[in-house]
């Protein structure tokens, strides 16, 4: 491990001699060992600049990124797992809807697109920090990727009572009828009153423990970056499926185990690696 942080070491000072002062230059070497971790952080920061990211959006990227070093950076069984029983939960549903955020949109907008038309599911704006042009940054965002139909933008809106933040306003033909919810990278609050209205929620989420993925019924603990395209295929295979069959793999999937075997991965890992410690 210690040639590892080496090999980072001297990557790092090697960018610094060629962009003097600009540690975190997008100039990032293609065989630097994290380099699809920071081409995204330098993406979330550009995203900052376009409005479309929030500042909060930074420290949620950075917390992301700490667990993402925690599972390896890695696609674990676990999450495999938890896609199988999403893809379920997408072609189970009447009314699938994508909640997109300013993070997921600018990390992953072609691959929400994808997944939007693979699975039928509607693309649904839905922001915590509302700020003037947001919304139309993020639309214009998803556009560019290929979208074509994108709610929550109209006029008119419909309120998810249990909320008290700006996300209680909703698309009265998205997320307010929709009987599916897949809310990726999610705040708690959010998450719960969701699941209290009788709605089914799959998230994706970094952190075992944060709020989000400890009230949703699926949660794909995973890299959304890594997701999305796996959920995407999933779909795709399991659209041959009868819904009976559907059922029972949807049926036989237990969040709390998820949640159990990431944790245990985790530690295990953890464990493993201290003992490369010398
Ligand atoms: P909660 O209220 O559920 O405890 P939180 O306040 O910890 O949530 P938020 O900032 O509301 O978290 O949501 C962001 C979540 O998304 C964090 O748990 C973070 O680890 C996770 N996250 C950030 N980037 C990614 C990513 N690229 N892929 C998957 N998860 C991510
Ligand atoms: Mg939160």
């Amino acid at each position: 491990m210690s040639a590892k942080i080496n090999e980072d070491c001297q990557l790092q000072q090697k960018q610094q001699q060629a962009t003097p002062g600009k540690a975190s230059s997008p100039n990032i070497p293609k065989e630097h060992p994290r380099y699809k971790a920071m081409m995204i952080r330098e993406n979330i920061i550009k995203g900052c600049e376009t409005k479309v990211v929030a500042p909060a959006g930074l420290i949620a990227q950075g917390r992301g990124e700490a667990f993402d070093y925690l599972i390896g950076e890695k696609t674990a069984n676990f999450a495999l797992d938890a896609i199988k029983a999403a893809a379920c939960a997408f072609l189970l549903a009447e009314h699938p809807v994508i909640s997109v955020n300013g993070n997921v949109a600018q990390i992953a907008a072609e691959d929400l697109v994808k997944l939007s038309k693979e699975s039928g599911a509607l693309l649904e704006i839905n922001l915590f920090y509302r700020t003037p042009g947001r919304e139309e940054a993020i639309l214009k965002v998803l556009k560019e990727a290929g979208a074509e139909t994108v709610l929550g933008l109209s006029e008119k809106s419909a309120v998810i009572k249990e909320l008290a933040s700006d996300r209680r306003i909703v698309d009265p033909d998205g997320i307010f009828k929709a009987d599916m919810v897949f809310v990726p990278l999610e705040d708690g609050d959010r998450t719960e009153a969701l699941v209290k209205l009788g709605k089914r929620v799959v998230t994706v989420d970094l952190n075992p423990l944060s709020r989000t993925p400890n009230c949703a019924h699926v949660s794909i603990i995973d890299n959304i970056t890594r997701v999305l395209p796996l959920l995407t295929a999933q779909i795709k295979k399991y659209k041959k499926k009868k819904k009976q069959k559907l059922k029972k793999i949807y049926d036989g999937y237990s969040n709390k185990k998820i949640l159990r075997d990431s944790l245990v991965f985790i530690s295990k890992r953890l464990v493993k690696l201290s003992k490369g410690i010398c």
